[in-house]
């Protein structure tokens, strides 16, 4: 039974770790579909810095420096594959280029640090390879966090990184300033490898964690979008339109102001799907959809109301002004048809506008009114505009013309 230091008995917890850590990932591979790739480079990361460690330990006998080389080489390509899984679950380009330039350089200074007399270089070049690796992770995570997630922590998940590249960067410098102490002290069975195994075995697990997070962020946000947003067309859905509506209708009632809306719904839209198939109906959808956002300020909520019906809430707008946003939107929808294998697809839609009347007013009233409108502009022959003015206008402020 051979019988190990502190050093190694502490590098080699750090390695069981690491492997139990390869087979969560392997099993969160076989579960996202999703993160799958990100997943599998994350699980042979962990799996490389197993190696890697076992091979350290193993290598501190003497006599057997290739061995040495090898985890040199093993640790800064797991370095390399978990920058390759960050850029897979960011969906980013992964060139090879910036990889290959580490890998070399790691790979010529493992071969020639065999040498003792070229020892402190091999650290110096290895441990500046694996701080450049950990800053550079951590700068693309807490960046693309930010950038597609909108995660405002997102500068946290760069923190153990941050200290990892620390670390290798402090033993890189240590190496070029005092060689003949560097190079004993990786051998060693010093408090400073044993505490610096303990550190790494939480920095390990504390990054592991943001890379988790991660994950877990990642299907929150979208399981948040799914359940607000309408999967054709990107609009809101009825849910997050409805709420849209009684948060305008709380603003006006606090504010005084009036506020409109559109019940928008495509014309005979049943005949474009029975001729010319399902498929260019819901392009045409998505088309309208387009054309509706485009044509709104940022402060109007455009929401799918189900099947080829919309919803406008119009913020600070009056009957009148909301008639003309109505009428412009017709008149686009009709000149810029939506296309379909080469051809453009006939469209047009009816508008109903009402306008919400003042303080008594409630939503279910407001909508029917829109929904009436919308009623005899169909009745009225299609593609135009009809408004429901409110019965009763009261409590409203006037305001400008936009
Ligand atoms: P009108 O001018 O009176 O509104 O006639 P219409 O044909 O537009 O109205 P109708 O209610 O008869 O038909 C609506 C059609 O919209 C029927 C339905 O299949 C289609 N539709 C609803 N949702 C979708 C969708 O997501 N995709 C596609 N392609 N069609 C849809
Ligand atoms: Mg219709
Ligand atoms: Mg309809």
């Amino acid at each position: 039974m051979p019988s190990f230091s502190a050093t190694e008995i502490a590098f080699l917890m750090v390695a069981c770790q690491q492997v139990v850590l390869a087979f969560g990932w392997l099993a969160g591979a076989a579960l996202m579909a999703e993160s799958r790739r990100a997943a599998l480079h994350w699980a042979l990361y962990a799996a490389l810095s197993a190696v890697s460690l076992v091979l350290f330990v193993v290598s501190v006998k003497p006599g057997i420096e290739p061995l040495r080389a090898m985890a040199n080489l093993c640790i800064v390509a797991s370095l390399v594959v978990l920058q390759r899984g960050v850029w897979a679950f960011f969906a980013c380009p992964r060139p090879w280029l910036w990889h290959g330039v580490v890998l070399a350089a790691a790979g010529a200074a493992t071969w020639f640090g065999l040498d003792p007399a070229n020892g402190a270089w091999r650290v110096a070049i290895v441990s500046g390879a694996l701080s450049a690796l950990c800053l550079s992770v951590g700068w693309d995570m807490q960046r693309e966090a930010r950038a597609r997630m909108e995660l405002r922590w997102g500068a946290v998940l760069a923190v153990p990184l941050l200290l990892g590249g620390l670390v290798f960067g402090l033993r890189a410098g240590r190496a070029m300033v005092s060689p003949g102490t560097i190079v004993a002290e990786v051998t060693a069975d010093s408090a400073l490898n044993v505490s610096a195994a303990f550190s790494y075995l939480v920095i390990a697990l504390v990054f592991q964690l943001t890379l988790v997070a991660l994950v877990v962020t990642r299907g929150v946000v979208e399981l948040r979008r799914a359940s607000r947003y309408d999967a054709l067309t990107g609009l809101l859905n009825r849910r997050a339109a409805q709420e849209a509506l009684e948060d305008e209708l709380q603003r006006s009632r606090r504010l005084g102001e009036p506020f409109s809306v559109l019940m928008i719904d495509a014309d005979h839209f049943k005949s474009i799907n029975d001729v010319q198939g399902h498929a260019a109906g819901d392009r045409a959808l998505q088309h309208l959809g387009t054309l509706l956002s485009a044509q709104m300020r940022d402060i109007d909520r455009v929401g799918r109301w189900g099947g080829e019906e919309f919803i406008v809430v119009l913020p600070g707008t009056p009957l009148a002004q909301a008639q003309e946003v109505a009428e412009r939107l017709r008149e686009r929808t009709q000149a810029l048809p939506p296309r379909w294998q080469e051809r453009a697809v006939p469209l047009t839609v009816s508008l109903g506008v009402s306008q919400w009347a003042g303080a008594a007013d409630e939503l279910a009233a407001l909508m029917s009114r829109a929904d009436a409108a919308l009623y005899r502009a169909k009745a009225n022959g299609r593609n135009r505009v009809e408004v429901e003015p409110p019965a009763s206008p009261a409590n409203l402020r006037v305001l400008p013309t936009r």
